[in-house]
């Protein structure tokens, strides 16, 4: 290859030389059905460029260049743009050589999530535009572009028909706002422990004339991907904010609404303020509206979203957290940002009747939402059996098609549902605070992040006459003292020193018995003039004869 023929930073082909020496070899080939392109695009270069600087992004895309040179000796491949790639080879087995490539690229990515995607595309026979058939390749690649558990896809047809959808709406999109194709839909947020409708959800859709109601599932990705979206929400809370000042002008009573925002808005306009100005416009108090924020947008920008958050917040509308438990980084957001409710995703709720194990997620989650100091709200609600299982978790409100599903507001009002009086919200909202699967539900946890127990527990191993504390929670400790005894200070300490003697004698002789029992054992007994009791199961023994309890100690009154 002549130096003008090549990338200078990679040496392989550039795009002109590809070009010229694919068309060459197409002509030899033709009709032969043989031959394949594969087209490669790292998702999400910029960040690693942005964290590394570009000297590092230079020597990764080297990296990509070699690995590309070693999986495919002697083929044609390019280097075409920036982190684009391309080469001509034959199909049998090409998935193999393709996966050396995109297996060897997560060595070079470091810590950032940049994935190396393939699409590949074998032209029917006499098909001898190579721009075309890159682009045939280039479209299975993109189709791949952040799906996380996906990195090769082969061209077909149906990625043709998504095209023409994709286009549609992007060139469709301003005539759609004009005229009011695009409408919004509302979904009830429904109380759990009052069954009243207390807000909704305004969700997107588009009558189109011709292509027929398309799902936000397909605009809103494309008009992300176009940077289009924030005009798609402002027009939401457009909508929105004029309901709810309608609302307050006749004297109805107003209820809140949760908005969408897509991760990209807040790089796209100065959110905060376009609404402010919407609800001004329209004479809407902030506490009426609701920002959902999925957490995908979580992942980009964290700095710039917090404040945006914060800002929100600070200003009286409350955030939530979107399809919480759906992304991967999910637990770690919880302290780096501030969140007033919530949002179980969906998805938990799918397995409910099948998998056990989901009751018990859901639980934990509300659980740690409430220590935590958030609302909580469980997403498709279907069954009369889920309802009563998150209301009995404590779960505050529900969202699904066990109420309604979205529906524009005339015909939601016509489902004649109970709402809520707005004035009564922040009681209720207050009684959602109350966490019902806490061992203390009376304690006031504003604002403090403590773990506390009200059981007093211990974990006692046993041998023979002897007896051991491995482990006192400090409510023990508590009731020791309440029964005129000392909490153990070092661990393991021995009970005997703590409880005389003759207490010692039942207590030893009831821990042997729950050691050979195979159930939950109770006592009772005085300790120093006070009644207690004891329950007790064994939980482990050792086959050198310990036998480990756990203890629950009660004082009665
Ligand atoms: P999302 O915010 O998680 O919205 C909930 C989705 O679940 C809605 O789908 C709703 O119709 C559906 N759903 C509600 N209850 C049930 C149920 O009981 N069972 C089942 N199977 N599904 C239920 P939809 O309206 O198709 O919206 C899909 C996604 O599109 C939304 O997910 C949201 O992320 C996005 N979206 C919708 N409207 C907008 C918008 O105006 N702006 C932005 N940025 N995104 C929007
Ligand atoms: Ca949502
Ligand atoms: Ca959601």
């Amino acid at each position: 290859m002549e130096s003008h023929q090549k990338d200078s930073l990679t040496g392989l082909a550039n795009l002109s030389h590809f070009m010229e020496e694919a068309a060459a070899l197409m002509q030899q080939e033709a009709d032969s059905g043989r031959v394949a392109f594969v087209f490669f695009d790292v998702d999400n270069f910029k960040s690693f460029n942005k964290k590394y600087g570009f000297q590092n992004g230079n020597e990764f895309l080297k990296g990509i260049a070699d690995l590309i040179g070693k999986a495919f000796p002697g083929r044609l491949s390019a280097r075409l743009t920036d982190d684009h790639f391309a080469v001509m080879d034959y199909k049998e087995n090409l998935d193999e050589r393709v996966n050396m490539v995109l297996d060897g690229v997560k060595e070079l990515r470091r810590s950032i999530n940049a994935e190396l995607k393939a699409g590949v595309y074998v032209p029917d026979s006499a098909i001898y535009n190579i721009a075309l058939v890159m682009d045939r390749a280039r479209m299975a690649c993109e189709s791949i572009k952040r799906a996380y558990d996906r990195n090769l896809r082969y061209y077909d047809w149906s990625l043709e028909q998504g095209l023409r959808l994709k286009n549609h709406v992007i060139s469709d999109f301003h005539t759609a706002l004009d005229n009011h194709y695009i409408q919004v839909f509302y979904q009830p947020e429904v109380r759990t422990l009052t069954k009243q409708i207390c807000g909704y959800e305004a969700l997107a859709r588009w009558k189109d004339p011709v292509y027929g109601m398309l799902s936000p599932a397909v605009f809103i990705e494309v008009l992300e991907s176009v940077h289009l979206i924030h005009l798609l929400d402002l027009y939401v809370i457009d909508e929105v904010c004029r309901l709810i000042g309608n609302m307050i002008k006749n004297g109805e009573n107003p209820v809140s609404v949760s908005v969408n925002l897509s991760r990209l808005d807040f790089q796209l306009a100065d959110m905060f303020e376009e609404i402010e100005k919407l609800r001004e416009k329209y004479d809407v108090p902030a506490r009426l509206l609701n920002i959902e924020v999925t957490e995908s947008a979580l992942d980009a920008e964290a700095e710039l979203l917090r404040r945006q958050i914060d800002r929100f917040r600070e200003n009286g509308y409350e955030v939530w957290m979107d399809d919480f438990g759906s992304g991967y980084s999910t637990l770690n957001n919880l302290k780096d940002y501030h969140f007033d409710v919530l949002k179980i995703d969906m998805n938990f709720l799918r397995d409910f009747g099948k998998k056990p194990q989901t009751r018990i997620i859901l639980a934990t989650i509300v659980d740690l939402a409430k220590e935590l100091g958030m609302h909580t709200l469980a997403e498709g609600v279907e069954t009369k059996e889920q309802f009563s299982f998150l209301r009995a978790i404590g779960c505050e409100k529900i969202q699904g098609y066990l109420f309604s599903k979205p529906l524009p507001l005339k015909e939601v009002k016509e489902l004649d549902l109970p709402v809520e009086d707005v004035r009564q919200s922040a009681y209720y909202n207050a009684l959602g605070r109350v966490n019902v699967l806490s061992d203390s539900p009376l304690r006031d946890r504003d604002g403090e992040y403590r773990l506390v127990s009200r059981i007093s527990f211990a974990i006692v191993e046993q041998k023979g006459e002897h007896i051991d504390c491995l482990y006192a929670n400090k409510a023990f400790g508590v009731f020791l003292q309440s029964v005129g005894l000392e909490m153990p200070s070092t661990l393991p300490a021995a009970l005997e020193r703590y409880i005389p003697v003759e207490d010692l004698r039942i207590l030893r002789d009831f821990l042997a018995h729950c050691s050979r029992s195979d159930k939950e054992e109770r006592m009772e007994c005085i300790i120093n003039s006070n009644r207690c009791s004891f329950s007790a199961r064994r939980v482990a023994s050792r086959n050198d004869g310990v036998v480990a309890n756990a203890l629950v100690a009660v004082r009665l009154p």
